[in-house]
This record gives C-alpha cells, sequence and structure tokens, in this order.
C-alpha cells in the first residue's frame, strides 16, 4: 500500500469543521503535519479559553485521519496561544515548523484545559535536554524527598527511551488490573509507581516511539489507580521533541524541574527545555545541576569536571529559579542502580540532605503555583 503523504492528510481534514465556521484547514487551525511510515501527528491550534471545550474537535479530526488507508496511528493535538501570537489566517506549511510562539508572558496566555488526574492534587515532570544526565535518578530523590516532607507521593516513568524507574526503586513484576481495565500501580519506598517499563521491559527497545507512544503513555496514566496523592512525578524522556512536547500539552502538569549537567548547560540543552515548557505554558519550576563537581572521596578535594556554576548562571539569566546542585558521587550512582536510592537508604548523607533542599524549593513552588490558580478561579481569560 501506498505511503500516507501530508497532502492526503490534509484532505482528510479538509472533511473536518469547526461548526458553523468552516473547515480546520481553511480556517488555518491544521498547525503541522508529520507522517513517519504510516504514523500521523498533526497540531491543531485553538484559542487558550476553547481548551477543552475543542476534545470533539480533536477526537474528529484523529478519526478523519485514521481512516485513511495506509494509516497505522495517528494522534492529533491540540495547541493554545493567545490572541496577537498566531500568524493568523492562511493554511500552513504542511511538514514545515510549526508556526512560531512566542513564549508565554508572565501572568498571560492561559493554558488550555486539560482533563485532571482524579485525586491528584500536582504533577511535577522532570525533563532534560539530553540522556545521561541524571534525570531519572533526579526523579526519585525528589520524590522520596517530597515525601520526607509528609507528601503523598507518586512516580511514573514516562521515559519509553530507557524506562529506568523500576530498577532505580528497585521493583520488577508486572502490575495488575483486577477489572482489566484500570491498572494497579506497584508501590516502592513506600509511593505508587507505574512505568512503561512495566510493560515492556528494560531491555526491549519500543519499535514505536515519540509522540505516538506518548499519547499511549498519557492514557496509561489516566488507567493507573493513583489514589489519594499530593504529587506525582513525572519522568519525561530525555530531550525536547515532539514526544515530550506531546505529553507537556495533554497533561495537566503543575511544573516542571530541569536537570542538567554542566556541560549541558553549554550545549544549550537545558535552554531548549525552557522554552518548551513556555511553549505549553508550563511554568518551570527550575533547574537542578547533577554532576556538579566530584568530591574526592579519599582526600576530599572537590574537582569541578565539568566546569561548575552554568546552571545557576543560566537560570539567572534566563529568570528561572536555581534549585539546587548534586555532586557526582559513586554513592548516588551505586544507590540508585541498586534499586535503594539515597534520600531513602542514607537520609542523613549530605547528598540525600541536597535533594531534600531541592525537594523543599519544588514543594514551595508547587504551593504557589496551586494557589495562584485557586486565586484565579474561576478562569476568565482577559485578552
Ligand atoms: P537519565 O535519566 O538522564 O538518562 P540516569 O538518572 O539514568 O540519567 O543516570 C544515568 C547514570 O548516571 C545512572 O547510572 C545513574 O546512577 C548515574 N548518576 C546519575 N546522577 C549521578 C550523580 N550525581 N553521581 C553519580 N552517578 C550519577
Amino acid at each position: 500500500m501506498a505511503p500516507v503523504s501530508e497532502e492526503q492528510v490534509l484532505e482528510a481534514l479538509r472533511t473536518v469543521r469547526d461548526g458553523a465556521r468552516g473547515d480546520v484547514v481553511a480556517l488555518g487551525l491544521v498547525e503541522n503535519v508529520q507522517v513517519r511510515e504510516g504514523h500521523v501527528l498533526a497540531t491543531i491550534a485553538v484559542a487558550p479559553e476553547e481548551g477543552e471545550a475543542k476534545e470533539p474537535l480533536r477526537e474528529a479530526c484523529e478519526r478523519a485521519i485514521d481512516a485513511l488507508p495506509g494509516v497505522l496511528s495517528a494522534a492529533v493535538v491540540l495547541t493554545a496561544h493567545s490572541a496577537g501570537q498566531r500568524s493568523g489566517g492562511g493554511a500552513p506549511a504542511p511538514g514545515g515548523p510549526a508556526a512560531p510562539t512566542a513564549p508565554a508572558a508572565p501572568g498571560g496566555a492561559q493554558p488550555a484545559a486539560k482533563p485532571e488526574i482524579p485525586g491528584v492534587r500536582a504533577l511535577v515532570a522532570v525533563a532534560s535536554g539530553k540522556g545521561g544526565v541524571g534525570k531519572s535518578t533526579t526523579a526519585v530523590n525528589l520524590a522520596l524527598g517530597l515525601k520526607a516532607r509528609g507528601l503523598r507521593v507518586g512516580v511514573m516513568d514516562s521515559d519509553i527511551y530507557g524506562p529506568s524507574i523500576p530498577r532505580m526503586l528497585g521493583i520488577g513484576g508486572q502490575p495488575n488490573s483486577p477489572d482489566g481495565k484500570k491498572i494497579e500501580p506497584m508501590r516502592a519506598h513506600g509511593m505508587p509507581c507505574m512505568s512503561i517499563g512495566f510493560m515492556v521491559g528494560e531491555e526491549t527497545p519500543i519499535i514505536w516511539r515519540g509522540p505516538m507512544v506518548m499519547s499511549a503513555v498519557e492514557q496509561m496514566l489516566r488507567d493507573v489507580l493513583w489514589g489519594e496523592l499530593d504529587v506525582l512525578v513525572i519522568d519525561l524522556p530525555p530531550g525536547t521533541g515532539d514526544a515530550q512536547l506531546t505529553l507537556a500539552q495533554r497533561v495537566p502538569l503543575t511544573g516542571s524541574v530541569i536537570v542538567s549537567t554542566p556541560q549541558d548547560i553549554a550545549l544549550l540543552d537545558a535552554r531548549k527545555g525552557l522554552a518548551m515548557f513556555e511553549k505549553v505554558h508550563v511554568p518551570v519550576f527550575g533547574i537542578v545541576e547533577n554532576m556538579s563537581y566530584f568530591l574526592c572521596p579519599r582526600c576530599g578535594e572537590r574537582s569541578e569536571i565539568f566546569g561548575h556554576g552554568g546552571a545557576r548562571e543560566t537560570a539567572e539569566r534566563l529568570g528561572a529559579e536555581f534549585l539546587g546542585e548534586i555532586p557526582l558521587d559513586i554513592a548516588i550512582r551505586e544507590t540508585s542502580d541498586a534499586g535503594t536510592p539515597i534520600v531513602a537508604s542514607r537520609p542523613d548523607s549530605a547528598h540525600a540532605r541536597a535533594y531534600r533542599s531541592i525537594a523543599a524549593r519544588v514543594h514551595a513552588r508547587i504551593e504557589d503555583q496551586l494557589g495562584a490558580g485557586a486565586r484565579a478561579a474561576p478562569r476568565i481569560v482577559i485578552q
């Protein structure tokens, strides 16, 4: 069968009308269409205040694309822009770069309404510009640090490229689903935990990657019986591409934490992370500098292997908070690889204290954010 083309996807979208106004293509709502080996991702622009009300339109677009011969999967995501941000009218160049979006002005553009996760008060994503910087290690120790503050905390591992959270929390096996619909999370260190790794295994490559998988991850997140949680920490896949954007757009994140190494900062990857969250109106709680320096276990000398302090400078320059620094230390690696993260297994160590201090800052930002949300209710968008 001939592979489906972007033009065919646009043709299919011409059959989807946005009420009486016209079809979504003629209205210039289709921002971007990507086709990869039969998997289609399209983004549709909606006004920020329309949010959830446009869910049926999104579903209709997905159905229209899905019905095309040769389509293996269709994912349509809504993007919200404030008035004046869109270049206005006209069909976009299919497959071209997404329409440029200005960063969200503080107190300006409102995020699209996203259905909440029942029982979960706050969702915090942990992200990084690239893999191997210690994002998952930070996510589990941050979660344990939040728990040490008396919060009810859950962990969701959505790192489709390397789901390592089960190993770091020392859990194996597969979660139960008594009714075949809802999933009971696994538990470790007093926290419910769900991982894409439970479904596919850490070693199994996931062929079907990227945005499509993230839609499945979002579904999984909503199907888990989390119970009552103050915070759900979500370990995002590394990077700032479509996969991460899809989840950030579809899940009601309270905020995000960006993990970076000093050399990562030099490569601008962390800044891309900041830009990504701004684009989808998710507050960045701040930046953690991991593998910040090396403290020699023998002589106690501090070596700044990758340079040091870049994250603090970058955070200050970009107006983000610097949440703290974690040294490169074998104890952190050994404990996280053994399923006993340092905040749980050596709570009195200096490193555990450093993670708990990061958790304290994140906790404060969560409360600020939830408080701001409560103050803003009922939500009236003035543009
Ligand atoms: P990512 O999620 O960014 O891919 P991980 O958290 O899986 O990174 O970390 C990659 C490896 O580095 C793991 O083996 C982990 O134990 C180790 N690691 C992470 N942070 C530190 C640190 N501060 N000191 C020593 N080892 C670390």
